[in-house]
């Protein structure tokens, strides 16, 4: 049985330009969270069709490589036309997949094309460099070169975005490459072949394999001598697994992982400009994103104000099926994560936490679990270290800025961080001491195709938009020449 939204989109694997179903005919069903009910079966790739893929994207490199940077960019530029043009049904899809209101999958939809455009135009711009050598007198002359067939492996959070954020510079480039979306949301991907094709992307250059078997199939790949950088997002816990595998034939990392974003709030904040920024910081995607605010640290002197206008806010969103009117929080993505948001909030009441609004798991159908705001949280909490991953707010207060910052900084992880101040010296020196690889001051979002988005300690190696994104898939060639 097919939702009748994603009737027409073809589910078989895209290898070489063809739609073709797995080997072994093994299928998967993909189901809508707010329902439980199946939209969709999608097939299964083995490890013989990924080797399949990967022998497509090898046998097209050399001639997408071979084009001209503005040949490359215009392809580019055609995908960000077409996908804004198609915007409206790719958004459905991705509310029907992941459960995001309509209006979050929107603006991903319009994050998610921007890669294109932005790459269209890095592809021109991808320079190198002549310097004379300080003391032999050769010229030092250096190139970047497409490194080769990329793996791209993406999350459910973002079905559309975190994988345009990888295609775009890898095609840039002049890479080939393997997409291996999440089990949970392949359907966006599938749908968006299509304008890929149309926008003039040759066959074998895109490669899109669905797997159930992610494990096997990744670690297959991984070993094939052709494949030379792994681009990955998700879970910290996979990433891992994956440096260990990329180490055996030394493949490129590139790895976008998990983040415990603190949000702070300083006594001089603008309280209201505050909450608005938390609002965006905690509630896009339902708290599904690795950048998502999961520590309030608020000055003592606010706390209250800033709790109370949270908690409003809060109990004001409608919660539904996003594909509703009106709906700014859908169900999160599976009964997993659900179970484990109702579990940290849990262990946060039992350790002394106040619920200001929410805490209350509904029944299902649908895995839903209200906004919720948390004050009088416990550092012990388990929500502290962990990802909530979920629409909490869970509230701490500090007196001192050393005690504030050594507090935020006690994480493995080190993605993004918030500031709320309307002291600009206080935020750009507080913003520094932050272990961090974005901070937003005085805002709530983060995210630009335009900038380099990435973590530092256990959030990941490497960035992705920006200049540096294309730089993840070229390879630098140093040439001394004596003239
Ligand atoms: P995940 O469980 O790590 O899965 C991510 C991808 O890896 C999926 O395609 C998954 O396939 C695949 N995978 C799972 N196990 C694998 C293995 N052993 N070998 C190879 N591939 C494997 O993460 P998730 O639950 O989808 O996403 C949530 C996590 O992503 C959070 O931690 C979040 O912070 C992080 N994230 C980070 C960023 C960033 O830019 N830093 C952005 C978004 C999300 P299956 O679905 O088939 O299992």
């Amino acid at each position: 049985m097919t939702h009748p939204l994603v009737e027409g989109v073809a589910t078989d694997l895209w290898i070489d330009g063809q739609w073709c179903p797995a080997s072994d005919g093994g299928r998967f069903d993909v189901d809508d969270p707010a329902t439980e009910q199946v939209i969709a079966s999608v097939a299964s790739a083995t490890v013989e069709d990924c080797i399949l893929a990967v022998d497509a994207a090898s046998k097209a490199l050399k001639a997408w490589a071979g084009l001209t940077p503005r040949a490359r960019g215009e392809i580019l530029r055609r995908a960000y036309e077409l996908m804004v043009q198609e915007g409206e049904k790719l958004a459905q899809i991705v509310t029907l997949e992941n459960g995001k209101s309509l209006a979050d999958a929107r603006g991903e939809i319009a994050y998610a094309a921007e890669f294109f455009r932005w790459n269209a135009e890095e592809a021109v711009r991808i320079s190198g460099q002549l310097s004379h050598a300080p003391s032999s007198g050769a010229r030092i002359l250096v190139n970047h070169k497409p490194i080769g067939v990329a793996l791209l492996v993406t999350p459910w959070n973002f079905p559309a975005a975190m994988a345009t954020r990888k295609i775009a510079p890898a095609l840039a480039a002049g890479c080939t490459v393997v997409i291996k979306p999440a089990s949970a949301t392949p359907l966006t991907l599938q749908a968006l072949i299509p304008i890929l094709t149309a926008a003039g992307v040759p066959a074998g250059v895109v490669n899109l394999v669905p797997s159930r078997a992610s494990g096997k199939v990744v670690s297959a790949m991984l070993m094939d001598d052709r494949v030379r950088v792994i681009s990955f997002t998700g879970s910290t816990e996979v990433g891992r697994v994956l440096l260990r595998q990329a180490a055996e034939k030394i493949v490129r990392p590139a790895m976008e992982l998990g983040g415990n974003a603190p949000f702070i709030v300083f006594e001089d904040a603008d309280i209201e400009a505050a909450v608005d920024g938390a609002m965006i910081a905690k509630m896009r995607n339902m708290g599904e994103a690795c950048t998502a605010a999961n520590r309030f640290y608020v000055h003592a002197a606010v706390s209250d104000a800033f709790s109370r206008a949270m908690a409003s806010r809060m109990a004001a969103l409608k919660m539904g099926n996003g594909l509703e009117d009106g709906v700014a929080v859908g169900p999160l993505v599976n009964a997993d994560t659900r179970d484990k948001v109702r579990d940290l909030v849990n262990d946060a009441v039992a350790r002394g936490a106040k619920i200001l609004t929410g805490g209350e798991c509904p029944n299902g159908p649908g895995f839903f679990y209200p906004p919720t705001v948390l004050t009088h949280v416990d550092p012990e909490s388990d929500l502290v270290r962990e990802e909530i991953f979920g629409p909490v707010a869970a509230i701490q207060t500090f007196t001192s800025e050393d005690e504030m910052v050594a507090l935020a900084n006690a994480s493995e992880y080190g993605l993004a961080s918030y500031i709320y101040t309307q002291d600009l010296t206080r935020g750009l020196r507080v913003a520094e001491r932050l272990e961090a690889g974005m901070v937003g001051l005085n805002r709530g979002l983060v995210s630009d195709p335009a900038a380099p988005f990435g973590g530092v300690k256990q959030s990941g190696l490497g960035r992705e938009g920006g200049h540096e994104g294309v730089l993840e898939f070229l390879e630098t060639q140093y040439v001394s020449v004596s003239w």
